[in-house]
């Protein structure tokens, strides 16, 4: 039997009709390195019609690819909305993405125009004539005379290409199974691979990231959002925020501690996300310099695991509670969640905070061990973590050949080596590159920086394998002190002696200045591998 329910369209059309319209007081605040440059959601609604009336002027229909290399801020919000909500399909470009792969997403994703941020144009001058397709580019908050259009390019200003157009625009309706926006992996092992969202999935993600046991984003928050909208698409913060009718302080391209540390003392945001290295930087400035930001409910990190130190220096001397949650681009990003259960007191209360959280009713999970077979939650079975759901990439954009190894039977293989609770909680030991096998015994990485870091001198303690004649692999600890700080490999081996199983103990340390982060701030244990194998590690 059918129901007898209407289908309304999940469509980014209607979002940008409701944030718009019934949230149009909120804000979006775009940092400007000393104050603030603020538009309310109903500005910002004529902003993205303008925006794609723009579009429409320079020839984008359907589904054209226009690509975004931005900032955090409120153009880059405009695209966000402006984009999808036409029919187009918005490619946020990383801006750190190395030069060949930068020019191959742009490429494979056949990118018609691409919105470049003033501060970005040298970066991007560099490549444009490599990208086949592009035929225009918008510069935004600066001088589009500064880019040299290649042949077959045309540059325009945004403010004067904007000021031209109505603020008004006839919003299609668009299928909610179309694609709105894609990302590309950070391309850490092989060429990026993107990933298509489509209206519905965006939609349904945002629903789930506003709910209270996820981020709990409501109309009274001021979301900071630090995590760059090239990321996954910043966690999904934008789309949930104009949602509910939370604010939004962009940061834009001031991302050290100390602009951090300014914003928050300026415009007092109540919700922030980043990945963990920003938070120990930030961390580091605020022992030097202190300042109150208990004025954040809570803060949301993830995309690589979150040191139980970092939790406690933030909840203990901030009185800011870390939210940890885990995700992939493949999964819109957001996996799950770490909420204690409303049964928990103590010392149990943290222990939930550690792990990696519970999956939303949406994401069903599963573990598989190396023949294939399904292990069971009994937090001991360790295997590799697949997870599948509405929000979850079921291929990557080219099709199947693309990786045909990271989806099977409606599954997405993650490359995260874990283990479930039998109440559902995800603790992950490891991604599968970058377990250590010594010994034939798995040793995780993850585990072993997360002690180093618990030690007071330690700044930061990235963990890889290296070739070990007898053992196949031993862990390499490349450590970053705090300031002023000393200590020997010896007195750490002491310090972890009661902490991690003996034959665990790393025996081979290096000290370094600090450790190589991936293009959205993640430990680049392949670069920290390949500097160990060329020698520039003792
Ligand atoms: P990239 O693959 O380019 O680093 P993603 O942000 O998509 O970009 O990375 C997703 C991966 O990040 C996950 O597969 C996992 O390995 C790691 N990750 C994300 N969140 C966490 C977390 N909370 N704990 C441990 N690892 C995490």
């Amino acid at each position: 039997m059918l129901s007898t329910m209407q289908d309304g369209q999940l469509s980014l059309a209607n979002l940008l009709r409701h944030g718009t319209s019934v949230h149009s007081a909120s804000e979006v605040i775009t940092w400007t390195g000393s104050e603030a440059r603020r538009e309310t959601y109903g500005d910002l609604g004529r902003h993205a019609a303008r925006l794609a009336n723009a579009l429409r002027s320079l020839g984008v229909t359907g589904d054209q690819r226009v690509g975004t290399f931005m900032w955090n801020n409120a153009e880059h919000m405009a695209a966000y909305l402006a984009v999808p909500a036409m029919g187009a399909v918005l490619h946020t470009l990383n801006i750190r993405l190395f030069p060949e792969q930068l020019v191959f997403v742009a490429n494979h994703a056949e990118d018609h125009v691409v919105i470049v941020d003033g501060t970005l144009v040298p970066l991007l001058a560099k490549q444009l004539p490599q990208f086949k397709t592009v035929r225009h580019v918008i510069v935004a908050n600066g001088d589009a005379a500064s880019l040299e259009a290649p042949d077959g390019v045309e540059v325009h200003s945004y403010a004067e290409l904007l000021a031209a157009q109505p603020d008004t625009f006839d919003w299609p309706d668009v299928d909610e199974r179309s694609a709105a926006a894609m990302c590309y992996t950070s391309g850490t092992t092989g060429d990026p691979k993107g990933v298509a969202y489509s209206h519905r999935s965006i939609w349904l993600h945002s629903m789930q990231v506003c709910m209270t046991d996820s981020m709990k984003l409501a109309q009274h928050d001021k979301a900071l959002a630090i995590v760059p909208m090239f990321h996954a698409m910043a966690w999904g913060l934008p789309y949930a925020s104009l949602m509910v009718g939370a604010s939004l302080l962009m940061p834009d391209r001031f991302l050290q501690p100390a602009p951090i540390s300014a914003m928050l003392a300026a415009e007092k945001p109540t919700f922030a996300g980043a990945v963990p290295t920003v938070w120990q930087g930030l961390l580091a400035h605020l022992e030097a310099h202190p300042q109150d930001i208990s004025h954040l409910r809570e803060v949301v990190v993830g995309g690589s695991a979150v040191p139980p130190s970092l939790m406690h220096a933030f909840q203990e001397r901030h009185d800011v509670p870390i939210l940890h949650a885990w995700g992939m681009t493949e999964t819109s990003p957001l996996g799950s969640v770490a909420r204690p259960p409303a049964s928990a007191t103590g010392d149990d209360i943290w222990k939930y905070r550690y792990t990696q959280g519970r999956f939303p009713a949406s994401v069903r999970a599963r573990l598989i061990d190396d023949d294939g077979a399904v292990l069971p939650w009994d937090n001991e079975a360790v295997g590799e973590l697949e997870v599948q759901g509405p929000w979850i990439a079921a291929s990557y954009y080219g099709g199947a050949e693309v990786d045909p190894d990271k989806f099977h039977d409606g599954w997405l293989r993650t490359g995260d080596v874990g283990k479930i609770s039998p109440d559902g909680f995800l603790t992950l030991t490891d991604r599968a590159k970058d377990v250590i096998k010594s010994g034939g015994e798995w040793i995780s990485s993850v585990d072993l920086e997360n002690q180093v870091m618990g030690h007071p001198a330690v700044a930061e303690a990235a963990v890889v394998g290296i070739p070990d004649e007898k053992w196949d692999e031993r862990p390499l600890v490349a450590v970053v002190l705090k300031e002023g700080q000393s200590v020997t490999p010896e007195e750490l081996r002491d310090y972890l002696s009661d902490k991690v199983a003996k034959w665990q103990l790393p025996e081979n340390w290096t000290f370094v200045d600090e450790v190589p982060k991936t293009s959205v701030g993640k430990f680049d244990k392949k670069r920290i591998r390949a500097s160990y194998s060329e020698g520039k590690l003792d």
